[in-house]
């Protein structure tokens, strides 16, 4: 799979640090997202939430549909 770009959906960031965000908060990134499907390689991974199912996203990625894990 490609690697997710800035901006592929529901305001994703590759580095969630950059997020501007009003719902982002500090140290939310996607390998701690209920969503992570675990790392692939060199710090990307799968996605499951549906908007995501053609691309790898980033571990210290983040989008607006961010959940911590339960
Ligand atoms: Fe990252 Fe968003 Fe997927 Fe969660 S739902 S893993 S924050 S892209």
């Amino acid at each position: 799979l490609p690697k997710a770009e800035d901006g592929h959906a529901l305001d994703y960031v590759n580095n969630a640090a950059d997020s501007e965000h009003e719902k982002y908060q500090s140290g939310q990134k996607c390998e701690s997202c209920a969503f992570w499907a675990g790392e692939e390689a060199d710090g990307w991974g799968k996605c499951r939430h549906p908007q995501f199912s053609d691309v790898l996203v980033n571990a210290e990625g983040w989008c607006n549909t961010y959940a911590p894990k339960g």
